[in-house]
């Protein structure tokens, strides 16, 4: 006698499962391509193909691949709004309990990182003071020129070489996976655009979650993002088409409604954001969350200064972090207050109110 499979899952369980994920999201174009199914999947038969996920054997049917994605719905078994309990609750940017303008005093950082190096110094730190085992972030592809590839970083060396933004998605929480399963780590901290970190929320709060692998992440630091592009039109097509060896880029900025590329201290392309719209995932869309607001500490370069981070902190944990980097002296700062952020709230407006999803922060009370 073969196993009944009812329309809800197996053996009747009411969960929905890859066939649905395929459905409401991967097909329908709302996949950002996080990593969290493909990771979380426990006979490994998601893997990416062309940017998103894929399956590549057969569903045992557990459902958890459609709990983790940050696209389905959020049912928290916990209220994830007991992270932010002594913060003020802003209704465009979620929860502060503190807004900075930083950056690292180490001039190894800020050589290579994309704004301030705030994310590396805070990550460098955690490791080194014991904190954390390793972090995941997004390292570059060794095969593939300025290919985002997730990396789990256990030094200073590791986090160096992720510094610096990519804009074309990078599956992230599929790294975290790998601390945990293959690299037995219990520690973490992560690294991620909103998306991410709702899928690590999920994992953590969720009534399905992942717990396995969210409750070692000891922190979340979130990243500013308008949205993300697609490696292969963005970099081989388009990039290809312009003109620009994409072998020899080594940094891209998205700064003041333009798209620059960089080769050392040569601007090679500089282009309106307009003209790589087109690139943008569908995803991003129908996303509502411009300033990671699920994070401990959330980052972007919006209102400070060229060289700088801007950074918001919102849990007691984000702040015990930044406050320590600034104590030892790795992190210098200027206080900011939520009025300075003027154009990170005109964004962060704008991208709710053109997304057909609202921003999970905003649901939480
Ligand atoms: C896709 C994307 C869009 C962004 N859009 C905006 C924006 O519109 N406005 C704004 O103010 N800021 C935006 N940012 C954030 C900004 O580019 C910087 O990351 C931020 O200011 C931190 O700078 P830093 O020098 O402190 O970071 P660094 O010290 O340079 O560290 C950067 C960290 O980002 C991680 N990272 C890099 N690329 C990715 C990726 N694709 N996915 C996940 N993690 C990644 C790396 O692991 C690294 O740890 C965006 C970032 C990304 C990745």
């Amino acid at each position: 006698m073969g196993i009944r499979i009812k329309p809800d899952g197996v053996l009747g369980l009411k969960v929905k499962i890859w066939g649905h994920l395929f459905m409401e999201v991967v097909r329908a174009d709302k996949c950002s391509f996080c990593g969290a199914c493909i990771g979380v999947c426990p006979v490994k038969v998601i893997d990416e193909k062309d940017e998103k996920p894929n399956i590549t054997g057969r569903c045992i049917g557990c459902g958890f691949c459609y709990a983790q994605c940050p696209h389905t719905p959020f049912n928290p078994k916990s209220d994830v709004s007991k992270l932010f309990e002594s913060s003020f609750k802003h209704d465009v940017i979620g929860y502060v309990k503190g807004v900075y303008s930083a950056r690292s005093t180490d001039p190894e950082v800020l050589k290579c990182a994309q704004d301030g190096g705030v994310v590396s110094t805070l990550l460098i730190y955690a490791i080194e003071s014991g904190f954390i085992d390793c972090a995941i972030g997004s390292g570059l592809s060794s095969k593939e020129p300025f290919k985002p590839e997730p990396i789990v970083a256990f030094n200073k060396n590791d986090i160096l070489s992720c510094a610096g933004s990519k804009y074309t998605a990078s599956p992230n929480l599929r790294a975290l996976t790998v601390a945990v399963d293959e690299f037995e780590a219990n520690s973490i901290g992560f690294v991620g655009v909103g998306c991410q970190i709702t899928g690590l929320r999920k994992m953590q709060y969720h009534d399905y979650g992942a717990l396995k692998y969210g409750l070692p992440v000891k922190f979340a630091i979130g990243l500013f993002c308008s949205k993300t592009f697609y490696y292969s039109s963005l970099f081989k097509n388009y990039l290809v088409s312009k003109g620009i060896d994409i072998n020899k880029i080594t940094k891209t900025e998205i700064t003041g409604g333009k798209f620059i590329v960089k080769s050392g201290d040569e601007t090679v392309l500089s282009t309106s954001l307009k003209e790589i719209e087109g690139y943008g995932r569908k995803s991003c869309e129908y996303c509502g969350d411009f300033t990671a607001e699920l994070a401990d500490i959330s980052v972007g370069n919006l209102d400070s200064p060229n060289g700088w981070t801007t950074v918001i902190v919102r849990s007691n944990v984000g702040e015990k972090l930044f406050r320590e980097c600034i104590e030892k002296g790795v992190l210098e700062y200027k206080e900011m207050k939520i009025e300075d952020l003027k154009l990170t709230i005109k964004i962060a407006n704008n991208k709710r109110k053109k997304a057909t999803q609202p921003a999970v922060g905003s649901s939480t009370s």
